[in-house]
Parts: C-alpha cells; structure tokens; sequence
C-alpha cells in the first residue's frame, strides 16, 4: 500500500504549487512550479529531496520554476507528450493512459484538452488525489485559450468519472469568485449555496478552499453540469446539447 504526502505551496497571487512526497522511497514531485525560489525553500524546510517535476500544462506560472528547480535539485521534469516543445525542460514525456511512477505511488496521466491543447491532470487512485491544473477548479474551470467548448466540456466529463471521495487539489484559489458566478446561474442548487457559505468563512480566515471533493464539484460545479436538466431549464436551454450548454456558462463566465 502506497502513501503519499501532499504539501500545499501558496505562491503568486492565487497559484497553488504541491509537493508531493512518496513515503515509502522519499522521492518527491512537485506539481507546477510557478518559481522555483518557494519550492526549493519549503523543500528544504520539510527536509524533502525533489525528483521530479510534474507539470499539468505549458503555461508560466505552472512552469517558470522548472529549470531552476532541475539545475539545483537534477530531478526530472515530466508533462504532457503533446506538449513537449513548450514544457521547458522536459524529461519524461507521457501521453493520455500512462502511468508516472513516483517510488511506491502511482498517478495516471489523462488528457484534458481545453484550456491548452496539452494540457494533462495526474490522479494518484491510491491516495484519491487529482492535480487538476487550470482545467477543474473548485465550482469552476479554465478559460478556453487552445480548445473548443466540445473539446472542454468531454476533458471535464472524463474527471467527473472518478470517485466521489477524489480530493481535488487545483491550480488556482478561485473558489470565491467561482462560487459567486455558479450561484448566480444555480441559485436553488443546495449543495451549492452550502459550499459558498463554507468557502466565505475559509476565505474570511485567508484559509484555503483547496482541495474540495469531487462529489461537491459534480453536484455544485455548474460547469459539470452542463447536462443537468434543470440547469439547462433554467438557462432557457432545455432542448440544446450539453457542449452548447457548457459552451454558453463559460461564455456566461467569461463576461460576469
Ligand atoms: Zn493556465
Ligand atoms: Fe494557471
């Protein structure tokens, strides 16, 4: 039986970097480095010896620590096959299904096309954790910079297969300002208007609202539910598909 120990890294103004360490072999990843100043720091703090470099997509602040944190650790950096030319540094290139080994911990690697074309969430089954990157946020998702809405809304449909007791630990604090669009196109969705009341309270103490199960996200995240009949009833879409549907609340999103 694996177990893995997870580490949450606040940097920028709302990025989340992980530090993920196998307890087993001692190996450690860290997901997403924005900078590599803060990771090698809480490395050192809690006496963890960096491996490898997991990055969910190209973008800097998931990135801009990566070759820093490879000169002075000589760990590996790991990302998306189909990203290849725009990871820097990368190592281990995986593609949709496979399989990162981090000492006794393994995390499937599954592609999520969206928000960059090669963009990759890790789910280590073992430990119900998914690294999800800026494709689900807590009650939300990422902008649609590289993909269609059909494209998006299948990636997110594949994550909202996993089990309820998933952690999701994402790349952004967004949950509020999530929170506040999903209710205003839900407002009657219960577990939603007790997820914000939980997530106003978390963040009147600056507390994190990372990571949230992923039977909320799929019961309060309106961006999962782009197929719900009554949410499609309420945005006087009843009779469109649900990618048509998703496309209009990002759209929603995008302009709130
Ligand atoms: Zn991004
Ligand atoms: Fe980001």
């Amino acid at each position: 039986m694996s177990a893995l120990e997870i580490h949450q890294i606040p940097v920028l103004s709302d990025n989340y970097v992980y530090l993920l360490r196998d307890v087993a072999s001692g190996d450690t990843a860290v997901v997403d480095p924005s900078l590599s100043a803060p990771v090698l720091k809480a490395a050192a703090d809690l006496g963890l010896r960096l491996t490898h470099v997991l990055n969910t997509h190209h973008h800097w602040d998931h990135t801009g620590g990566n070759l820093d944190i490879k000169d002075a650790t000589g760990c590996k950096v790991v990302g998306a096959l189909a990203d290849a030319d725009r990871i820097p540094g990368l190592d281990i290139a995986l593609d949709d299904g496979e399989v990162f080994t981090l000492g006794a911990s393994e995390a499937k690697v599954i592609m999520v096309p969206g928000h960059t074309s090669g963009h990759v969430a890790y789910w280590f089954q073992d430990a119900s954790a998914l690294f999800s990157g800026d494709t689900l946020f807590s009650l939300g998702c990422g902008r649609l910079f590289e993909g269609s809405a059909a494209q998006m809304w299948r990636s997110l449909r594949t994550l909202r297969e996993l089990p309820d007791q998933t952690q999701v630990y994402c790349g952004h604090e967004y949950t509020l300002a999530n929170a506040k669009f999903a209710i205003s196109v839900d407002p009657d969705n219960e577990v939603l208007r007790t997820r914000l009341a939980e997530v106003e309270a978390l963040r009147a103490r600056r507390q994190p609202t990372v990571p949230s199960l992923m039977a909320t996200e799929r019961a309060a995240n309106p961006f999962l539910r782009a197929d719900d009949p009554a949410l499609k009833a309420r945005l006087g879409m009843g009779s469109a598909d649900a990618a048509r549907v998703f496309g209009e609340i990002r759209r929603r999103k995008d302009a709130f």
